[in-house]
């Protein structure tokens, strides 16, 4: 612990760490925005600053591998349908709504809410994917941004033009610690093969990961077979897509032979629980999933389909719905659920952070335990997801910098935002009373 002074000690506390356990009352010190080691209660160490954390929990912050952030502003829009009606509400609301200004405004207002809910790593997927990094980096929240494909127009692509499009988006995108581009392809009813197989080759020569909605409804499915001969997942391993940097969102209607087929081929998939009970798209199969040994994380998808980014929610949701969706003794525990959202999500969006661990970075949050319905306290990661909620986060901090201090936004100001964003619901004649 010598050296010169830490940027920043945050002295516990409880720590969960996802990792290796470190005693009650020690002190994270953070040294280049890492994770530089922990002091033992009573250690001798220097640092710039010090965040007392005492008598509260420690956490690694959470990652929500799958949204559209910009897409706050459809929340509320369409509510109660299934998902091909609330794509029809959906589909002509961006086409008139969504522009760089639109995206930046909307997905700072995703940031503002992710960070006030303990999110420090998102996986991003829309259009103006450029809008969403800066958005991202003024709030101080770690994104890999997917720029979207589709084969019709896109709010930012004529038809047809969406690979040039991406191409100029990787060759121009400048990644920074906190963002980095992707590739996302809409689903295989939004993307020809042709188109597929050409953006996987585009992720593949820039070194990005590839996401494609997959499997979210059984109507994907039948429509797919009909079309094509094969399923949605023998598509993409037909078309030579199924590979570690590919990220399958939803993965709901998948066979027993295609969640082993997924893992052997390294794929990951993320489970977005809320989505797919609100546009009743069905239960993804996770006991088979992890069964498999598919590698998964957690997403919330887009606050018009869910409608919130809590992840505490989604967490919550995702342990229960599972005890219902399969027999007791397979559904995955309340701890394995809480990994999902932290080290797991961190390893699938290629970040490293997701646990509390010396060489890792210092993205992490501090949560209020001292309150009725978390009370009295739990000993393990259990409790928060089965009662904690994105409101119980105090104070969070990324690569070592405090973003969050006390439920105030150290960079963004939130009602600002909330403003502008009234105003995009209001030229896109989508109310915004108040
Ligand atoms: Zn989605």
């Amino acid at each position: 612990l010598s050296g010169p002074p830490y940027e920043l000690a945050v002295r516990g506390g409880r720590f969960l760490t996802c990792g290796p356990d470190v005693p009650e009352g020690s002190t994270l010190l953070v040294r280049r925005g890492l994770i530089g080691g922990f002091a033992k209660p009573g250690e001798i160490f220097q640092a710039k600053r010090t965040i007392d954390a005492s008598h509260r929990i420690v956490m690694p912050g959470l990652v929500n591998a799958h949204t559209h952030a910009a897409m706050s502003l459809f929340r509320g829009l369409a509510d109660d349908l299934p998902l091909s009606a609330w794509l029809g509400r959906i589909w002509p609301a961006e086409a008139a709504a969504v522009s760089p200004e639109m995206v930046y405004w909307c997905s700072l207002l995703s940031c503002c809410e992710m960070l006030l809910s303990g999110t420090t790593l998102f996986g991003d997927s829309y259009f103006f994917e450029e809008e969403v990094a800066r958005a991202a980096e003024r709030a101080g929240v770690r994104a890999v941004c997917g720029q979207g494909v589709i084969d019709l127009a896109a709010p930012d692509a004529p038809a047809g033009q969406g690979l040039k499009r991406l191409r100029s988006y990787l060759e121009n995108f400048s990644a920074s610690a906190l963002t980095r581009p992707a590739v996302f392809c809409h689903s295989v009813y939004g993307c020809s093969p042709e188109t597929l197989a050409k953006a996987w080759e585009l992720a593949g020569q820039f070194g990005r990961k590839f996401f494609i909605h997959l499997a979210e409804t059984a109507a994907e499915v039948r429509e797919c077979v009909r079309r094509r001969g094969v399923t949605p997942l023998r598509l993409l391993e037909r078309l030579g897509l199924l590979s570690e940097s590919c990220v399958l969102v939803h993965a709901v209607h998948l066979e027993k032979g295609e969640t082993r087929l997924a893992a052997e081929r390294g794929v990951a998939a993320v489970h977005c629980p809320e989505s797919n009970m609100k546009l009743a798209a069905g239960i993804a199969p996770l006991g088979l999933l992890r069964r498999a040994g598919v590698r998964l994380a957690l997403g919330s998808d887009s606050a018009a389909s869910n409608n919130d980014l809590d992840m505490f929610r989604e967490m919550g949701t995702a342990a229960r719905l599972h005890r219902l969706a399969a027999p007791v003794d397979a559904a995955p525990g309340a701890a394995e659920i809480f990994w999902l959202a932290t080290g797991a999500g961190a390893e699938v969006l290629g970040f490293e952070c997701g646990v509390l661990e010396p060489g890792r970075l210092a993205d992490l949050v501090i949560l209020e335990p001292n309150q009725p319905h978390l009370w009295p306290e739990g000993p393990g990661a259990e409790q928060l997801v089965f009662c904690g909620r994105g409101a119980d986060v105090r104070t969070v901090v990324v690569g070592g910098e405090v973003v969050v201090e006390e439920r105030r936004l150290t960079r963004v100001d939130a009602a600002e935002v909330m403003a502008r964003v009234r105003e995009l619901a209001r030229e896109a004649g989508l109310g915004g009373k108040g």
